[in-house]
C-alpha cells in the first residue's frame, strides 16, 4: 500500500497517546497530522465557564498530550470552529486519504460523526475504544441488550479478551510542510474567562498514569473494604482520567489486573464492568438523556419547590452527608460514590425533585461528568433506571452517614461547622444535647439548618406518591 497521509482527529475522550488505535493506525500508515477542534459548542467562553472543572482538566490534558505529541516529533494543529465543518473541510485542504478517530458512545457524539460520515464518506474510520467492549457487542443468547447488570458482566468477562494495551509510539513523523503554517494556540483557563482551581484533579496522561501507580501501590488491595467509606481515599479516583481518555479503559483494566488478585482487584473490575454497563445501555437507549429506561415512570408528579432546590444545590439541607456533597462538589468538581448515592436519592426521593435537575447541575460541575454514567447514577438512584435501586428502597442520609463515615471525618471536612460537633451526633446534629450544641459552637437554624424535611415524613411521601403513579405494588413493602 502506497503511503497514506491521514488527520488523527483527537476528542474529548481520547486524549492520549499510548493504546491509542487511531494514532497507531495513522502512523503505520505515512504522514500523520494530528488535530484537536476547538468547537464553540464547548470552547466558547460562556460555554465554557458554567464548565470550568471539566474544562480545567480538558485545557490540562491538550497542553499535555501536546507535549507528548512534540516529544515524538510531532504536533497537536488546533484549529477552531464547528467540527462538522472543519473537518471535512481541513481534510480536503489538507489533501488527507483519511481522518480516523475514536468513536463515541453519546448521542451528541455520534450525531456529529453521522455528519462527518456523511461529508468524508469512507475516508472517515473509527476505532473502537471508549469502553473495553465495542458498544453494542455484548448481547444475551437471544442477541438483545442486556437489562440486567450481573449477567451483563458476566458475559463480558466470559466472551470478551481484552488485549494488552498498545504502548506508546516512540516516535513520529513531523506534520507535513504544507500544514505546518496551520494552526491556534491552545487555550488555557484565562482564554475561556474561568480561574484556574487547584482543587480540581490535574488533567492529562502524564498525571493519570501517576494516578493509576499510586491507586495500584497503595490503594487497590484494601479497595474492596474502603471503597464505600466517605471519609477515607480508599477509590482510585480515575473516573476523570477515564472520561477525557488520559487513559484508556484496558490500560486500566490490565494494569490493575497485573498488580493485584483477591477481592480488591475483582471489586475493582466490578465497577469498571458497571461504567462498561453504563455506555452500553446509553447506546442501545440514546433516549435515556431524556426519559426514565421504565416507561411507567413517565410524567412522574416530581414537585416544584425551589427553596428545597436551592438548599439540595448549596449543601443547606440540615443533613450533613447531602450537604457535604453539595459543597464538595462545587468545591473541586467531585463526589465520593456512596455520598453521590446518597444525595442523589436524597433530591428525587425525599425531596421529590426532577432528579433529571439534579442530573443537569451534576453534569455541568462534576469533573468526570459523562452523560452514561452519571444519566445511569441518577436513574438508578431515583428508581426508574436500567437495573436500579428498587423504587421502594430509600436511604436513610443519617444511618448512611453513620455507617460510611463513622467518625463523621468526611462531613467535617465540606461542613465546617459541625467541625466540633462529637461523631456520635455529627450525622444528626438537630438531635444533639442543646448544651452540648452550644460548646460545638452550633446554633441550629443560625450556623446550620435544620432539617428541611422530616426523613420518616418524606420517605411516607415519596412511597405513596411512587406507588400512586406507578399503580402497582412489586414486592414494595
Ligand atoms: C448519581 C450518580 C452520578 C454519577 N455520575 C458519574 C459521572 O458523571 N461520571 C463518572 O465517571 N461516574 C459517575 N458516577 C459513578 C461513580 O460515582 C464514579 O465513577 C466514582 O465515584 C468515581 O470515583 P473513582 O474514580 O475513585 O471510582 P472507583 O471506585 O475507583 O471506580 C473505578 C472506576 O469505575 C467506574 N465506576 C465506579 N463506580 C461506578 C458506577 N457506579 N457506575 C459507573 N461507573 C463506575 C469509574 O469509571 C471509576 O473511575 C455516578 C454515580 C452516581 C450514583
Amino acid at each position: 500500500m502506497s503511503p497514506q497521509r491521514t488527520v488523527v482527529w483527537f476528542r474529548g475522550k481520547d486524549l492520549r497517546i499510548a493504546d491509542h488505535a487511531p494514532l497507531r493506525d495513522a502512523a503505520a500508515s505515512g504522514e500523520v497530522i494530528p488535530l484537536f477542534v476547538l468547537d464553540p459548542h464547548f470552547f466558547a467562553p460562556e460555554r465554557a465557564r458554567p464548565l470550568a472543572h471539566r474544562m480545567q482538566y480538558l485545557v490540562d490534558a491538550l497542553h499535555d498530550l501536546a507535549a507528548s505529541l512534540a516529544a515524538l516529533g510531532s504536533r497537536l494543529v488546533v484549529v477552531p470552529g464547528r467540527s462538522v465543518d472543519v473537518v471535512p473541510a481541513l481534510a480536503k485542504r489538507w489533501r488527507a486519504d483519511r481522518v480516523v478517530a475514536q468513536r463515541w458512545t453519546a448521542p451528541l457524539g455520534r450525531a456529529r460523526d453521522a455528519k462527518v460520515s456523511a461529508a468524508l464518506g469512507r475516508r472517515f474510520v473509527l476505532h473502537d475504544g471508549e469502553t473495553l467492549a465495542p458498544p453494542g457487542s455484548v448481547r444475551s443468547g437471544s442477541g438483545t441488550p442486556y437489562r440486567v447488570f450481573t449477567p451483563f458482566a458476566k458475559a463480558l468477562r466470559a466472551t470478551v479478551t481484552i488485549p494488552r494495551p498498545w504502548p506508546a509510539p516512540t516516535s513520529l513523523p513531523a506534520v507535513p510542510d504544507d500544514v505546518a503554517a496551520d494552526g491556534a494556540a491552545l487555550p488555557t483557563c484565562e482564554t475561556l474567562g474561568f480561574a484556574r482551581n487547584d482543587r480540581v484533579l490535574r488533567g492529562g496522561e502524564t498525571a493519570a498514569e501517576e494516578r493509576l501507580r499510586v491507586f495500584l501501590r497503595d490503594g487497590l488491595g484494601a479497595y474492596a473494604t474502603h471503597r464505600d467509606r466517605m471519609d477515607l481515599a480508599g477509590t482510585s479516583r480515575l473516573s476523570a482520567d477515564l472520561k477525557f481518555g488520559t487513559l484508556s479503559p484496558r490500560r486500566v483494566w490490565t494494569a490493575a489486573s497485573d498488580a493485584g488478585g483477591g477481592t480488591g482487584l475483582q471489586s475493582f473490575l466490578n465497577e469498571l464492568c458497571w461504567r462498561e454497563f453504563a455506555h452500553a445501555t446509553l447506546w442501545d437507549h440514546p433516549e435515556l438523556l431524556d426519559e426514565p429506561f421504565q416507561p411507567a415512570w413517565k410524567g412522574f408528579p416530581w414537585r416544584t419547590d425551589e427553596a428545597a432546590w436551592e438548599a439540595w444545590v448549596h449543601g443547606r439541607t440540615g443533613y450533613p452527608v447531602v450537604d457535604a456533597a453539595a459543597r464538595q462538589l462545587l468545591a473541586e468538581g467531585h463526589i465520593h460514590n456512596r455520598a453521590r448515592m446518597v444525595a442523589a436519592s436524597f433530591l428525587a426521593k425525599h425531596l421529590l425533585l426532577d432528579f433529571r435537575r439534579g442530573e443537569d447541575h451534576w453534569l455541568r460541575h462534576l469533573t468526570d461528568g459523562d452523560w452514561a454514567q452519571n444519566d445511569a447514577g441518577w436513574q438508578w438512584s431515583a428508581g426508574c433506571g436500567c437495573d436500579a435501586q428498587p423504587w421502594f428502597r430509600v436511604f436513610n442520609p443519617v444511618a448512611q452517614g453513620e455507617r460510611f463515615d463513622p467518625d463523621g471525618a468526611y462531613v467535617k471536612r465540606w461542613v465546617p461547622e459541625l467541625a466540633n460537633v462529637p461523631s456520635k451526633w455529627v450525622h444528626r446534629p438537630d438531635e444533639a444535647p442543646p448544651l452540648l450544641l452550644r460548646s460545638a459552637g452550633v446554633r441550629l437554624g443560625v450556623d446550620y439548618p435544620r432539617p428541611i424535611v422530616d426523613h420518616a415524613m418524606a420517605r411516607a411521601r415519596f412511597l405513596a406518591t411512587a406507588r400512586a403513579h406507578l399503580g402497582r405494588g412489586d414486592g414494595d413493602p
